[in-house]
């Protein structure tokens, strides 16, 4: 059986190009062009994870989101417009997994929805992350390094723990920072060099194994490797 997705987007050529690359990414798609008949097919029909336009006719996405809420917990992931903070924050709080900026490449779309559907299936929240020789338990807030405990401030953690539940997928600075650090942080975004820095210094440097990885002019990825020879 392959995955359902459903796009709720009232764009439409928009919609026709994600239904194009979704399917051919081996997902079956339905589409619904505007809110009220979304949420329809959304509460009538098990899908494995749904894109949600916010800016929609009839019924607009976050109201849309908070209907589908009493009933499912189906993940959901939006796709807003370009600045549209408080959005992306009523969408968070309202009970959305992810949100993606329009206009956005697909690959990270794609991501994006691999990471949904893996948290959904494989592991729900609390469950220890494990990658390579290092996991990571939420509930009792531990990291180890092959069986060693290693000690992180809590900011360590969230990034740590954000890059493991992303494992294999390359993270930019930026996305580090609004997840990490939250979508109003000002800083500069070298926060994010400096944070996965220490992590390297007490994970991969202080155990001898190589698992935060830099890829030049994008961002970081956390990766299964085996050690340093
Ligand atoms: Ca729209």
């Amino acid at each position: 059986m392959p995955q359902s997705i459903l796009i709720i987007e009232d764009e439409e050529s928009l919609a026709r190009f994600l239904e194009l690359e979704l399917s051919h990414e081996g997902y079956a798609i339905r589409k619904c062009f505007d809110g009220r008949e979304g949420l329809d097919e959304a509460l009538n029909t098990d899908y494995d994870l749904i894109l949600l336009d916010i800016m929609l006719p009839s019924l607009n996405g976050l109201e849309v989101l908070r209907r589908l809420r009493r009933e499912k917990h189906t993940p959901v992931i939006l796709l807003t417009a370009r600045d549209a903070v408080m959005d992306k924050v009523t969408g968070l709080d309202t009970g959305a997994d992810d949100y993606i900026t329009k206009p956005f490449a697909i690959e990270e779309l794609l991501a994006r929805i691999r990471v949904s559907l893996r948290r959904q299936g494989s592991h729900p929240e609390n469950d220890v992350l494990v990658v390579g020789p290092v996991r990571l338990d939420p509930l009792r807030h531990t990291v180890t390094v092959h069986g060693a405990e290693v000690s992180l401030t809590s900011r360590e953690f969230q990034l740590l723990e954000h890059m493991m539940e992303n494992v294999d997928i390359v993270l930019t600075r930026e996305t580090l920072l609004s997840s990490v650090w939250g979508y109003d942080y000002l800083g500069e975004t070298n926060v994010v060099d400096v944070y996965i820095r220490y992590l390297r210094q007490k994970i991969d440097e202080a155990h001898h194994v190589k698992t935060l990885h830099t890829v030049r002019g994008v961002g970081y990825v956390m990766k299964a490797e085996e050690p340093y020879v």
